[in-house]
């Protein structure tokens, strides 16, 4: 690997994601990575904040365990994309030299990410979803390879800053502490003009979001029984402002499109909430879909080795708890009862 002219070794830097004023859940989570790793450094935690008119964020960066908040304000940052955000990263990152930045692997961090790396001629893990340092202080960055069959743990011993992009979904949002504050440092922006204009950010329907996106997955199996039948589970899917999803059986059976399909031959996802509708739970689908943060399955066959993986598991046939699933979750939705997926998790519990 080449030498590079930066050295990298102050602090861990997270790039905070935000959405019509509110952080993204991803960055919350990759902001408690960052705390555990700077601590076991002796390094600061430090957040990269841009946007315009969104200093009120930083408080909050605080309370989920920044240090330091560095916010960078201009109205060509106001809507997030990777173009604007390129130039005043490289030009802090030059000038402040971070040993690791992380952001999440969403679908800014995951062009911003290898654009940033490609321009500071270092490299990047992406999809990581384990992060730790070794006694030499370098970050071990663990991701799935070959569809989930194993994990790699990647070092870059020579690249500074040691970039990685973290899937949402993964870890473990830590409860915040309200009483701490973070240091506020004001950056200008280096900003420089780009091919690409951002004109407007329009949130798309959840149910078009491609599956390794979506916070919530409803799938089905050879147990939904027929194409016709997936409307049910798009409809509990639509309460939840989720997606569907499937199994090979049921894509073998025409029922619903390849790109669909979830396991060792399709998607690898990892959703904060996954409902496996009348799907067995053979190892090529568990594979798939094992690191979603909550599982809930629905199966007639109380033996499925599906309720294995489950963290809920509702024995019964599909055609009658999942409308009546979407109906309770609709009135509860309705009623407030129901905010977060969290929140659906334990409805269900109890
Ligand atoms: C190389 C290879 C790659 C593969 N890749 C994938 C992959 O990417 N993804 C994948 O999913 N599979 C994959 N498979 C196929 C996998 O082995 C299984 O055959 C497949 O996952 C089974 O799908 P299923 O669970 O929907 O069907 P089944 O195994 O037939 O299970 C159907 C389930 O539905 C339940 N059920 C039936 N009726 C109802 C009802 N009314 N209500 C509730 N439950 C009901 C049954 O009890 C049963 O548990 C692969 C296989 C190979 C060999």
């Amino acid at each position: 690997m080449k030498e590079r002219a930066i050295s990298g070794d102050r602090g861990v830097l997270v790039l905070a994601e935000h959405e019509r004023g509110e952080l993204k859940e991803v960055t919350l989570e990759v902001l408690g990575a960052g705390r555990k790793l700077a601590d076991k450094l002796g390094d600061k935690l430090g957040a990269l904040l841009l946007g315009h008119d969104a200093t009120g964020l930083a408080e909050p960066l605080g309370h989920h365990f920044a240090d330091v908040v560095y916010v960078m304000d201009s109205p060509e940052l106001e809507i997030p994309s990777a173009s604007s955000y390129l130039a005043p990263l490289q030009h802090f990152i030059a000038e402040n030299q971070p040993r690791v930045l992380l952001m999440g692997a969403t679908p800014l961090g995951r062009e911003l990410g290898p654009r940033l790396a490609a321009r500071l001629g270092g490299s990047l893990a992406s999809d990581c979803t384990i992060l730790d340092v070794n006694e030499d202080g370098l970050l071990l960055q663990t991701k799935p390879a070959y569809g989930g069959k194993v994990y790699t743990t990647l070092i870059c011993p020579s690249s500074r800053p040691q970039m990685a992009t973290v899937k949402p979904g993964v870890m473990e949002v830590k409860p915040p502490n309200a009483d701490r504050r973070a240091q506020m440092v004001r950056v200008t922006p280096v900003m420089e003009k780009t091919p690409v204009e951002v004109l407007d950010f329009i949130k798309g329907d959840p149910s078009d979001v491609p599956l390794e996106e979506a916070d919530i997955v409803v799938a089905g199996g050879r147990g939904v029984g027929g194409a016709a039948n997936f409307g049910i589970l798009e409809e509990l899917a639509g309460v939840l402002g989720g997606t569907v999803g499937a199994s090979r059986a049921a894509v073998d059976e025409g029922w619903i499109p390849f790109e669909k399909q979830v396991g060792q031959t399709g998607k690898t996802v990892s959703p904060k909430l996954y409902i496996a509708c009348g799907i067995s739970g053979q190892i090529q689908h568990v594979m798939g879909m094992k690191d979603s943060r909550s599982i809930i399955a629905i199966n007639i066959d109380v033996a499925a080795p599906i309720f294995k993986v489950a963290d809920v598991g509702i024995v019964g046939d599909l055609r009658e708890v999942v409308p009546a699933l979407a109906e309770l979750l609709r009135q509860a939705v309705k009623e407030g009862t129901i905010k977060t997926v969290g929140d659906v998790t334990k409805a269900l519990r109890s």
